[in-house]
């Protein structure tokens, strides 16, 4: 029995429904509770909140964050051999958990919880950056989340948090920063995970600011972004031109020197250019 909940260790879980990790599901399971009961720590009160996790696999960061009191889970897991397992641990909190097989790229999850709603993950890491962006663009904010705790693969992780003038600023951060608090609130080496990955991981937390920093329209600011990271290399003037014909006049009018790379570019900048080509 593990010193957390009473329930049988991770290891025996699965050994017991034969949950071996599938390379095309992206699983790395995290095994040792005190850390996953850390990582549930990370995502803030959770006894005020419902939660969503994406992912939950054999159980360990769910059973983590039921330990450290969640309102409620509910589970999106998209591998049909987990499901055993989580009823056991449904059944040791009884009304605390909910489990959805699905694709978490294809459900709402919203519909199914009662605000306010943290979500907390450690998905394989294209589902977790394509989920992340979409939970940072939706049309209207405040969002249905009030924090993200995720789990990325390091060099990812410094994206999301990178500051103007660093390699690894880019359009992730934008968007990160330009609505959200990002930080990263964790490092873990490759062997906290079975089996190991082959880079470092981070866990990233975000708490959705109840405004924007700065006015924009979502979708003026996600264009123009993509339109100068993409050519992160070239002059604004000229990675931009396709936006307007009058670009040079537009980036001076939002105080950025046409000769400037977009790794250059503030966040308070990207968003008066966005407002300028509204
Ligand atoms: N949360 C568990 C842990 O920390 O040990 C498992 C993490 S493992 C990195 C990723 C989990 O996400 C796996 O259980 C995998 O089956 C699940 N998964 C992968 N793609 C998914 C998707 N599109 N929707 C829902 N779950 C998915």
């Amino acid at each position: 029995m593990s010193a957390i909940d009473g329930l049988p260790p991770l290891g025996r879980v699965i050994a017991a429904h034969g949950l071996t990790a599938r390379k095309s599901l992206g699983q790395n399971f995290l095994l040792d509770l005190n850390l996953t009961a850390k990582i549930a720590r990370q995502a803030g009160d959770l006894a005020r909140a419902d939660v969503l996790e994406v992912g939950p696999g054999p159980g360990g960061l769910t059973r983590g964050l039921l330990a450290e009191g969640a309102r409620h889970v509910l589970a999106v897991e998209k591998d049909a051999r987990c499901l055993p397992a989580l009823a056991e641990i449904a059944a040791a909190y009884p009304g605390r958990l909910e489990i959805l097989h699905a694709d978490a790229l294809e459900v709402d999850p919203a519909a199914h919880l009662t605000p306010p709603i943290r979500v907390v993950a450690n998905l394989p890491y294209n589902v977790g950056t394509e989920l992340l962006v979409r939970w940072l663009t939706p049309r209207d904010w405040p969002p249905f989340w009030e924090s993200l705790t995720l789990m990325f693969q390091r060099e990812v992780a410094e994206r999301i948090v990178a500051q103007p003038g660093s390699k690894a600023y880019g359009r992730l951060a934008v968007l990160a920063q330009w609505r959200a608090e990002a930080r990263i609130a964790m490092h873990l080496p490759p062997g906290a995970f079975t089996p190991p990955p082959k880079v470092s991981s981070a866990v990233v937390h975000l708490t959705a600011l109840p405004a924007p920093r700065y006015p924009a329209d979502p979708k003026v600011l996600e264009r123009v972004v993509a339109a100068a990271f993409n050519q992160r290399r070239k002059m604004l003037r000229a990675a931009l031109k396709g936006l307007a014909p009058d670009i040079e006049a537009r980036l001076a009018a939002a105080g950025i020197a046409p000769t400037d790379r977009a790794e250059q570019v503030s966040l308070a900048q990207f968003c008066a250019l966005a407002r300028e080509l509204a």
